[in-house]
C-alpha cells in the first residue's frame, strides 16, 4: 500500500493581507445560500443587516457561476468551449469575452506550471471517462491519438480579437481543474458589488473567503480530503482563497491499480500516486489550478515551481 501524500503549498507573501477594520455592528445577521452546481454544492455564507439585499446578492451570484458554466462546461454538449473543438484546426474563432477571459487564465497556469495543470487535456480527460465506464485502460493507439492532440502551447489566444486557436487536430478544452475557482472568485466579486463585505464562497473543494464575519479573524475552513493527515485544525482565512484537490473520491480501479481523475499529462492516465494538495492562494481561480497541478508534479517539484511564481514561503506536509 503506497503512502498517501499530502502536500499543502501556502502562497505566504501573497497572503495575509490584514483584514479591513469594520465598525463592529450588533445588526449584522449571518445569511446563507446554496444550489448544486457544477457537479457540486456551491454554498455563500455571508454577514450583513438587510437579508433581502443578501439574498438579491446571492442570487446573482449563482447566476455568474451558472453562466460560467453555460459556457466552460466540457459536459454541456452546447457550451461554447466545446464548440471550439468542432472548428477546422488553425482556425482563429472569436469567442465571448466570458470564455476568453477564463481560457487566458488557464492558460497563464498552464504556462506557470510548465503544463502540470493544462486546459487542452481534453482528449485525455474523455479517454478517462470512457475508461471508468468500459472498465479498462485505453489501448496504445487510442491513447497515442490522444496525448498527440493535448498541449497547452497549441492554445492560441489573440486579445487584440477575442479570437481563439486550437492548432492541433483533435484539441477539446477542459476547465475542469480551474472552473469551479473561477466561479468561486466572480461570486465573490458579485457579491462585493452588491455591498456584501463579509462573505465566503464554497464551491466544491474551492473556497473563497473575502473580509471575516464580525469579531473574528476569518472564516472557519474545514479542509476535507485528508484534512486529519495535514492538520486537524480548521484553517482560518480572510482576503484568499484555498482548495483541496486530488482526494481519490473519483478514482477508478483497474487491475490492481487505482487512476485518479487528474491525469498525468507524462503519461496520459490517471495518477496512480495517492496524494492530495491544499493550496492557499490569493484567488480561487490561482489555488484551484495549483491544486491541480500540485498533484502532478511531485513535492521537489513544487519547491521549485514555488520559486517561480515568487512564493516567499512553501509549506510541504507529508503523511
Ligand atoms: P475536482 O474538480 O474534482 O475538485 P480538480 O480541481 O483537481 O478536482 O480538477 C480535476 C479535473 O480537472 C478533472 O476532472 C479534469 O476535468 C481536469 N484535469 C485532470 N487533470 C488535469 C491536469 N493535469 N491539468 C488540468 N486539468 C486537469
Ligand atoms: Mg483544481
Amino acid at each position: 500500500m503506497q503512502r498517501r501524500q499530502a502536500i499543502v503549498l501556502l502562497a505566504a507573501a501573497l497572503v495575509p493581507r490584514p483584514a479591513p477594520a469594520f465598525a463592529s455592528d450588533h445588526r449584522l445577521a449571518l445569511h446563507s445560500f446554496s444550489e448544486a452546481l457544477m457537479g457540486t454544492t456551491f454554498s455563500i455564507r455571508c454577514y450583513h443587516a438587510d437579508g433581502a439585499l443578501a439574498q438579491q446578492a446571492a442570487k446573482a451570484a449563482f447566476l455568474a457561476a451558472s453562466a460560467i458554466n453555460a459556457v466552460a462546461s466540457d459536459y454541456i454538449a452546447d457550451s461554447e468551449v466545446l464548440s471550439l473543438s468542432k472548428a477546422a484546426p488553425g482556425t482563429a474563432m472569436r469567442v465571448t469575452p466570458l470564455l476568453f477571459s477564463l481560457l487566458a487564465e488557464a492558460r497563464g497556469v498552464a504556462e506557470l506550471t510548465d503544463g502540470a495543470f493544462d486546459p487542452t487535456l481534453g482528449p485525455l480527460t474523455r479517454l478517462w471517462r470512457e475508461s471508468r465506464r468500459r472498465g479498462r485502460l485505453p489501448d496504445a493507439p487510442e491513447l497515442a491519438a490522444a496525448r498527440a492532440a493535448c498541449g497547452w502551447a497549441h492554445l492560441l489566444l489573440d486579445p487584440a480579437s477575442n479570437s481563439v486557436t486550437l492548432s492541433k487536430p483533435g484539441m477539446r478544452l477542459d476547465l475542469g481543474g480551474i472552473a469551479k475557482g473561477q466561479a468561486a472568485d466572480a461570486m465573490a466579486r458579485i457579491l462585493e458589488q452588491h455591498g456584501i463585505e463579509r462573505s465566503c464562497v464554497t464551491a466544491g473543494g474551492d473556497v473563497r473567503a473575502a473580509a471575516p464575519p464580525p469579531e473574528r479573524a476569518g472564516w472557519s475552513i474545514a479542509l476535507h480530503a485528508s484534512a486529519q493527515e495535514m492538520d486537524a485544525a480548521p484553517m482560518v482565512l480572510t482576503n484568499a482563497a484555498v482548495s483541496t484537490s486530488g482526494d481519490l473520491h473519483q478514482s477508478i480501479e483497474i487491475g490492481t491499480a487505482r487512476y485518479s481523475h487528474i491525469i498525468d499529462p507524462t503519461t496520459g492516465l490517471g495518477l496512480t500516486r495517492q496524494v492530495s494538495a491544499c493550496v492557499v492562494a490569493p484567488t480561487a481561480t490561482l489555488s484551484d489550478a495549483l491544486a491541480t497541478a500540485c498533484c502532478v508534479t511531485d513535492p521537489a517539484k513544487v519547491r521549485d515551481l514555488a520559486r517561480g511564481w515568487g512564493v516567499g514561503e512553501l509549506r510541504l506536509a507529508q503523511a
